[in-house]
């Protein structure tokens, strides 16, 4: 047995007050108890968070601020998610079980760790455990590992839907911590492995996130989330693709692209977004912004696979949004 402290926080500047070195937030405990069950994660305390930054606000000039503390369920749920932004609100729903939706929180799930059978496996050497361990991952099962920016120390995945929507979307992160407050572009949030797999985010030590916020895009309206996985629920993404489309007279004006089950971090497709720019909303040009994003792909032993499965789902999808 393990021991550690449980506090309950009232509102953000009592948890900023009860964090301490060693210990962590904890919200719907989806991932994070599971990882203290296994011994891989060890707070010396937990300060418990499920019970504030738990709002969701229409903005006046537009878009949404979602707590961090909101359950995915209710994300997911919301009338101005599904009409405004519906590739969020199917993102979510390709996610878990309706009962660990309706635990987890936007800001766990932002922050759930990656799915790699090495990482849960304290036998298993893993640089995301244990810096300078090595990595039982790169030369062994890697069906459900990374294809895109991928490092010589790790080769996990970030296993989100919700982040993958939200990276397409352009969203900005709220964050509060001991030095106060600041936001960042989401896309930012996340980091690739490089040398060091086991700093997986941007946040600074006790920082809390506050909320994320969805800025206006119109034609995010035209959206849509493609899961492709091994079993058709409770299953995490292979290759997943959130896209939105703007088409004009047949052009395409502007997109917003991003892929999960690719890379450490959720992928944001700059590449394929460039590339269909100003160009006919045809298979023809989705093939050519597919090939693009996938360019520099280096797929390891197992998973060759997923580089023409990640191009075929952003070609269907996009046809979808063009139809
Ligand atoms: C069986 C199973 C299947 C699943 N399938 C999927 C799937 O298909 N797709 C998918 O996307 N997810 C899936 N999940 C993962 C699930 O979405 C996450 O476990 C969940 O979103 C985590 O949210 P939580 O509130 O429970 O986080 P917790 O477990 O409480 O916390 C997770 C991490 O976030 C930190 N944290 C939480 N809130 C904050 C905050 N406000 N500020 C700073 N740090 C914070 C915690 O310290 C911890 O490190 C699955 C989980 C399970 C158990
Ligand atoms: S891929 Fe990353 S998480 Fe998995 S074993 Fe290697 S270092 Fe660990």
């Amino acid at each position: 047995m393990i021991e550690f402290r449980y506090d309950r926080a009232d509102d953000v500047g009592s948890a900023l007050g009860l964090i301490s070195e060693g210990g962590k937030y904890l919200a719907g405990g989806t991932n994070l108890v599971d990882l203290m069950r296994e011994t891989i994660e060890r707070p010396t305390a937990l300060v418990d968070v499920s019970g504030i930054s738990g709002s969701l606000e229409e903005q006046a000039g537009g878009g949404m601020r979602i707590g961090a503390g909101v359950t995915n369920s209710t994300v997911a749920a919301h009338p101005a998610i599904r009409r405004d932004y519906p590739m969020l609100s199917r993102a979510i729903l390709a996610g878990a079980s309706a009962q660990i939706r309706n635990m987890a929180s936007v800001g766990g799930n932002i922050l759930q760790r990656t799915r790699c059978y090495y990482f849960y496996d304290d036998a298993a050497r893993c640089n995301k455990r244990t810096p300078g361990a090595g990595c039982d991952a790169i030369d062994g099962f890697n069906r459900i590992h990374a294809i895109l920016g991928a490092s010589a120390d790790c080769v996990a995945t970030h296993p989100s839907d919700m982040c993958v929507a939200l990276a397409a979307l352009d969203a900005t992160v709220h964050l509060r911590g001991p030095e106060g407050e600041r936001t960042l572009p989401f896309v930012e949030l996340h980091h690739l492995p490089g040398g060091r797999p086991d700093i997986e985010t941007a946040l600074k030590p006790r920082e809390l996130i506050i909320s994320v916020e969805l800025p206006a895009l119109p034609f995010a309206r035209r959206s849509t989330y493609r899961k492709v996985r091994d079993r058709s629920s409770y299953a995490f993404a292979l290759v997943s693709v959130a896209a939105a489309l703007d088409v004009e007279g047949g052009a395409v004006r502007d997109a917003r692209i991003a892929l999960g089950g690719v890379a450490h971090k959720p992928w944001r497709a700059f590449a394929a977004e460039a590339a269909l720019k100003g160009k006919p909303a045809t298979a023809e040009s989705f093939r050519t912004a597919a090939e693009a994003e996938l360019k520099d792909a280096a797929p390891l032993s197992g998973n060759g696979f997923k580089v023409e499965l990640a191009k075929r789902t952003i070609i269907s999808v996009l046809q979808e949004l063009a139809a």
